[in-house]
């Protein structure tokens, strides 16, 4: 006999990250709402990822919730860029001081959801067994959860332990006295190396495709910056709407053709010092579209480096000659380059010499044995579309999600799928994440939906889809922002290129957010162009 206990709600929120619990804040007054979180604890991203180092590099009177004024007033950041316990701490409080916790289930990822076409209704079923049937689900399920973990055989004969930055111990790992292997030279490990060559015997660092890096500048926040941003926060979370990435960067008013050398290098000086790697991306109006005054600022970057490592070979191999700059997301660093300047670090070029195996002593690539007593991977994420992959998705006559997205993903304006009605998703493939600060536009997000939510039930209706043709019109949008930019000649996770045999076409929009927000705004105020409601 099925003992199963049925649940019924309005509203399924997956994720208790950033954009998930602001989904529950600005939805519950009028909705039941039960959510669902793989870990134990909110912050999503905060959460997860605890590796050494780990910092949010946005400012954060920036990176933060604008949704209640006495929060943003009462919150005191104590530094300029938030390290991840500031974070995963702000997370807790906004979660307690809003009483978020009632409606999250923590440790109970969801497993399975199908869409029920007879009452319009989701059937979402969690590694714990709940059953919940509900009207609506947000996936908040995080552009970056899934750890991707290169299939090197030997891991289980290595005779010490492995790490995935994302997955990173609670209680810290002690690396004293031990040789290191790290593995990811992305944004993740270029905060997380300089920090474990401080403890470890030896670090060796495997690179196979170097970064370009910036120095962060960090400090303990500024009292006079803090309440001149607290003075004019309303206005500033406006305007950073209003802006392409949602930050306040300053935007460039001259080409790299129209500057002598001796301006060209007074910009890029005063970019380089700016505590804003995405500064750089713009120092002057054509870096994106351009390759000629983007290699002007690549060659600037590499000069930086070649003036920083003393081992010329060393710098060399840290110098990125592949892909232009901003091509890939850029990073930004606490004295990376100058950690090759240390006697315990080590770089071994992994692009000519792959890794091929884990061994009982450490690793092999194909030329060498490397032997290591902890071996961390800073490998990056099955991005973009494994979060929602990775659970059984079946929506209308049958159809799996990811059968659907088996050649990469389609959306209609990063929002919704076609054949699965009453399924949003916020920072989803193919929207602005990674190139727009993430918590405002996920607020803005989580308010366009409520919006649509409120609209099918002042309307009455009980199913809104998007449409194939809607899916290939926004595919197109998003590829036409891309082709105008640098950003195809570089393999990453934007592109899907990051994991061997993924496919997928590119999965960020990068036409900036204020075009991005003027299309879902007129998608509704032109009778829900694209959608079909029931
Ligand atoms: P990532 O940017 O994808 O970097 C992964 C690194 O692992 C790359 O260096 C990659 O090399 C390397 N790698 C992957 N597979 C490999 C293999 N089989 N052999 C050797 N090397 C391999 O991942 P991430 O550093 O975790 O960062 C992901 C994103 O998270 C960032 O782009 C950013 O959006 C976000 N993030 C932000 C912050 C922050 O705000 N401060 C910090 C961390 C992360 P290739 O480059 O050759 O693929």
């Amino acid at each position: 006999m099925d003992t199963e206990t049925i649940e019924h709600t309005d509203i399924v929120v997956i994720g208790a990250g950033f954009s998930g619990m602001y989904a529950i804040w600005r939805l519950r007054g009028d909705h039941g709402i039960v959510c669902f979180e793989a870990g134990d604890g909110v912050g999503g991203t905060w959460y997860w990822n605890r590796y050494p180092g780990a910092r949010v590099d946005i400012q954060s009177v920036e990176y933060s919730y604008g949704f209640d004024e006495d929060l943003q007033q009462e919150w005191h950041w104590p530094e300029h860029f938030s390290a991840q316990p500031d974070l995963e701490r702000y997370a807790n409080h906004v979660a307690d001081r809003f009483g978020l916790r009632e409606a999250i289930r923590f440790s109970n990822p969801v497993q399975a959801m199908r869409f029920d076409a007879e009452t319009n209704r989701w059937h979402v079923h969690t590694a714990k067994g709940d059953h919940v049937v509900c009207r609506y689900v947000i996936a908040a399920t995080g552009a970056l959860f899934v750890p991707n973990t290169p299939p090197w055989p030997g891991r289980e004969t290595f005779r010490g332990d492995i790490y995935h930055t994302a997955q990173w111990p609670r209680e810290g790992v002690d690396f004293t006295g031990k040789r290191v292997g790290f593995i990811g030279t992305g944004s993740t490990g270029i905060q997380a190396t300089p920090l474990i060559a401080e403890q470890a015997a030896h670090l060796t660092v495997f690179q196979r495709t170097p970064a370009f890096v910036m120095p962060s500048g960090n400090t303990v926040l500024d009292p006079a910056f803090e309440q001149d941003w607290k003075a004019n926060y309303a206005p500033r979370r406006q305007q950073l709407l209003e802006t392409f990435g949602v930050s306040m960067i300053e935007y460039p008013a001259l080409s790299v053709h129209q500057c002598t050398p001796e301006q060209r290098k007074e910009i890029l000086e005063k970019a380089w010092a700016s505590k804003s790697a995405f500064q750089m991306q713009v120092a002057f109006t054509d870096v994106m579209t351009d390759m000629a005054a983007n290699t002007v600022v690549s060659e600037f970057v590499c000069s930086k480096i070649r003036e920083t490592v003393h081992d010329p070979v060393t710098a060399e191999l840290l110098c990125p000659k592949t892909y232009p700059i901003g091509g890939k997301r850029l990073c930004i660093g606490n004295g990376y380059f100058e950690m090759y300047n240390r006697d315990n670090v080590s770089l071994v070029d992994v692009k000519t010499d792959p890794i091929v195996a884990f061994t009982a002593t450490g690793l092999r690539t194909t030329a060498a044995d490397y032997a290591l007593d902890a071996i961390v991977t800073a490998t990056g994420f099955d991005a973009m579309t494994g979060s929602l992959n990775r659970i059984d998705i079946t929506g209308l006559n049958q159809r799996k999600l990811a059968d659907k997205w088996a050649d990469g993903p389609t959306t209609y304006l990063s929002a919704m799928v076609a054949g699965f009605p009453n399924l949003f998703m916020i920072h989803g493939p193919m929207g602005p994440g990674a190139q727009a600060q993430m918590i405002t536009s996920g607020e803005w997000q989580v308010n366009w939906t409520a919006r649509v939510i409120a609209d099918m039930e002042q309307s009455g209706f009980s199913r809104i889809d998007t449409t194939e043709t809607a899916e290939r019109w926004w595919a197109a949008e998003v590829d036409m922002a891309a082709d105008t930019t640098v950003h195809k000649l570089a393999d990453s996770w934007y592109n899907a290129k990051n994991i061997a045999g993924k496919k997928g076409g590119f999965m960020i929009y990068v036409g900036g957010f204020p075009r991005y927000t003027a299309l879902c705004d007129r998608a509704i105020t032109d009778w829900y162009r694209g959608f079909i409601r029931s």
